[in-house]
């Protein structure tokens, strides 16, 4: 895991993630889930020892919205599906 991004447009606002990996998730203001290190655009690298928590959150994640590579997603959370 090297990058990651949250897709806004099936996000539930569950509010899962940010509890699981705080550093790296947080939410707006309709609840709605972000990657905080880079405004959701999936283009900064994760630090290692991050990795762990964003694959919880990742598995944790109910509606699947959070995506994750080892190549940066330029603003596009569809961008390897
Ligand atoms: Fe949204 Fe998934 Fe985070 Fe829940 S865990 S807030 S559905 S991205």
């Amino acid at each position: 895991v090297k990058y990651t991004i949250v897709d806004k447009e099936t996000c539930i606002a569950c509010g899962a993630c940010g509890v699981t990996c705080p550093s790296i998730f947080d939410y707006d203001d309709e609840g709605l889930a972000f990657v905080l290190i880079d405004d959701n655009t999936g283009t900064k690298e994760i630090r290692e020892e991050l990795e762990d928590d964003v694959l919880d959150a990742y598995e944790g994640c109910p509606s699947d919205s959070i995506k994750i590579s080892e190549d940066p997603f330029h603003g596009d959370p569809l961008k390897f599906e």
